[in-house]
C-alpha cells in the first residue's frame, strides 16, 4: 500500500486520497514530538488545562463539519456522530478540570516518621494505534488524558479514516497546542511496528483487534516499553427473571444496535432466564424490525452500513459457518450484496459452542440470544468466553446484581443499564480484552512514570 485511500462505505465514493509518510518524514517528525516534549513538559498545568478547554470549544464550534466527516468516512448515522463529538468534547473538558488534582504529589507517611513523596511525571511521545469505529472519541479518550500528564502524543489511525485522523491533528492547532505535541502519522502497519524501535517513542496505547494488539504488544515488549490494549469483546447482557422486560428489551436492542454493532463494549450475547425468555424476546425482536436503514446524513436514519464491505463479508462469514453448525437464524440473515457494507440486523439462537457466534466476537449488528434454566448458568455462560471487557445485567435487586456483578470476569459489569463509557469512569478489559485502563483517574496515570522521592 504506497497510498491510504478515504472510501464512503454507503455511496463508494472516493473521498480522497493520501500518500503514506516516506521513513525521513517520520524520523522529522517523531524528532518534532521529541523536541516538542521538552518544552511541553514545563507548560504549567493551569495553561494545558486552558489549551484543552480550547480544543473542546474547537470541537463544539466545529460539531456539524466533524459529525459528517465521520458519517462519511465510517458510514455511522449523523446523530451518533454528532454525539460521538459532543463526548470527545466532554473528555477535554474533563480532564482540564480535573488533571491537576489526579496528578498532584502523595505524600506517604512511613512506620519510622519519615515521610515520601510519590511524583507523577511524564514520560514522553506515546504512539496511539487506533480503530475506526469510533474514529474521534478513540482518540480524544486516548489524547485528553495523555496530553494533560505532559506527554506529547503521535496517531497511527485506520487506514479508512485518515480524513478523521487529520482533522483531529487540526484540532490541537487550531487551539493552539504548540507544533509536535499531537500529530498524525499516515503510516502503514509496518511502520508502525518499526517506529517502536525508535528509542524517542516511549509507551504505545492500541485500540483495536487482538491480532493488532498482539503484534504491536510484542513490538513495544521487544523494546522493554510499556503497551496498553483495548481489544476485543463478546459481552453478555444478562436478564434475570426478575428484571424489568421492557426496559431491558429497549436497552438491548441499542446495546447491541449502536454504531450498527460495531463497539467493543457492544451487547453481543444475550442471556436470558426462561421464565422471561419469551416476552423479551417478543419486545426484542419486534423493537430490531422498527430500525430503518437510511443514508447516513439522514436524520431519521437508525442505521447505514458498516464501515467497509469487506467487513460486512467477513461477519456474514461468521454467521453462516455458525449456522451451517447448528445455529437458528431468528431474523435477518440475508447475505450482503457483493462489493455492498450493507447488512441486515441478525438474530441467531441455539448457537453451538464450536461455532464463531460462540467463541469469536462478532463486530456487527447480529445477535446472539441463550435461554437459561437459572442464574448460575447465566454466569457460567457469561464467563464462558476469552473476552472480557463489560457485561450488563438486569434484576430487580440491586443487592443481588451487585453480588453477580463480582463474579463476572470482565472490566466492567453495569447493572440495569448497558455498557458505556464517560470521561470518569476507568475503562478497559481483562482476559482477551486486553489489558490497562483508559479514563478516570487511572487512565491518565498509565504514562506517568510515578516517581517515589524518599524524604531522609
Ligand atoms: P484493527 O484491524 O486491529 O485495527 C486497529 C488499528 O491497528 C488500526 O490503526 C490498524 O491499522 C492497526 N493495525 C492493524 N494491524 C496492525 C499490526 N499488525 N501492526 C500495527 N498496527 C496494526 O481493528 P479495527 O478493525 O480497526 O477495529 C475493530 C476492533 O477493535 C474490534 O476487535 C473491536 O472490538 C476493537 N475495539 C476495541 C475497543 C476497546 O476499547 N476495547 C474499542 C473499539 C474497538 P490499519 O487500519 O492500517 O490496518
Amino acid at each position: 500500500m504506497s497510498k491510504i485511500k478515504s472510501i464512503n462505505p454507503w455511496t463508494s465514493e472516493l473521498l480522497g486520497e493520501y500518500d503514506l509518510l516516506k521513513q525521513e518524514q517520520i524520523d522529522a517528525k517523531v524528532a518534532g514530538s521529541a523536541s516538542a516534549f521538552e518544552s511541553w513538559k514545563k507548560v504549567p498545568l493551569a495553561e494545558r488545562a486552558s489549551l484543552m478547554k480550547k480544543a473542546a470549544e474547537v470541537l463544539r464550534k466545529n460539531q456539524e463539519d466533524y459529525a459528517r466527516l465521520i458519517s462519511a468516512e465510517m458510514g455511522k448515522v449523523i446523530r451518533e456522530s454528532r454525539s460521538e463529538v459532543e463526548k470527545c468534547a466532554w473528555a477535554c473538558d474533563y480532564y482540564a478540570e480535573n488533571a491537576e488534582t489526579f496528578l498532584a504529589p502523595e505524600t506517604i507517611n512511613l512506620p519510622d516518621g519519615k515521610k515520601a513523596k510519590l511524583l507523577h511525571q511524564p514520560l514522553g511521545t506515546i504512539l496511539a494505534v487506533m480503530p475506526w469505529n469510533f474514529p474521534f472519541w478513540q482518540v480524544f479518550r486516548f489524547a485528553a488524558p495523555t496530553l494533560m500528564a505532559g506527554n506529547v502524543g503521535v496517531l497511527k489511525h485506520a487506514s479508512n479514516v485518515p480524513q478523521c485522523a487529520l482533522a483531529i491533528e487540526s484540532i490541537f492547532a487550531e487551539a493552539g497546542f504548540p507544533k509536535g505535541v499531537f500529530q498524525t502519522f499516515l503510516i502503514d502497519s509496518k511502520a508502525t511496528l518499526a517506529l517502536l524501535d525508535n528509542d524517542e517513542i516511549k509507551a504505545v496505547s492500541l485500540t483495536g483487534s487482538e491480532k493488532a494488539g498482539a503484534a504491536v504488544a510484542a513490538a513495544a515488549g521487544k523494546n522493554i516499553k510499556k503497551s496498553l490494549l483495548e481489544l476485543g469483546g463478546s459481552d453478555p447482557f444478562i436478564v434475570l427473571a426478575d428484571a424489568d422486560i421492557a426496559k431491558a428489551a429497549e436497552t438491548a436492542v441499542k446495546g447491541r444496535m449502536v454504531n450498527f454493532g460495531q463497539s467493543c463494549i457492544a451487547a453481543k450475547r444475550f442471556i436470558i432466564e426462561e421464565e422471561v425468555f419469551e416476552p423479551f424476546m417478543e419486545a426484542f425482536t419486534e423493537k430490531i424490525n422498527l430500525l430503518q436503514m437510511a443514508d447516513p446524513l439522514d436524520e431519521s436514519a437508525d442505521f447505514a452500513c458498516m464501515a467497509r464491505p469487506d467487513l460486512a463479508e467477513e461477519l456474514y462469514a461468521q454467521v453462516t459457518k455458525s449456522v451451517d453448525l447448528g445455529a437458528t437464524v431468528l431474523l435477518g440473515g440475508q447475505k450482503p450484496k457483493k462489493g455492498s457494507a450493507q447488512f441486515s440486523p441478525t438474530v441467531l439462537t441455539d448457537i453451538p459452542e464450536e461455532s464463531p457466534a460462540f467463541k469469536e466476537e462478532l463486530f456487527g449488528p447480529v445477535a446472539l440470544v441463550f435461554k437459561v434454566k437459572t442464574t448460575e448458568e447465566a454466569i457460567r455462560l457469561a464467563n464462558a468466553t476469552e473476552f472480557g471487557l463489560g457485561g450488563s445485567l438486569w434484576t430487580s435487586d440491586l443487592e443481588k446484581g451487585e453480588k453477580l456483578a463480582a463474579q463476572i470476569d470482565s472490566g466492567a459489569v453495569f447493572l440495569n443499564a448497558m455498557v458505556a463509557s464517560q470521561p470518569a469512569l476507568p475503562f478497559g478489559g481483562i482476559k482477551k480484552s486486553g489489558f490497562g485502563r483508559e479514563l478516570g483517574r487511572n487512565g491518565i496515570l498509565e504514562f506517568v512514570n510515578t516517581k517515589t522521592v524518599y524524604l531522609g
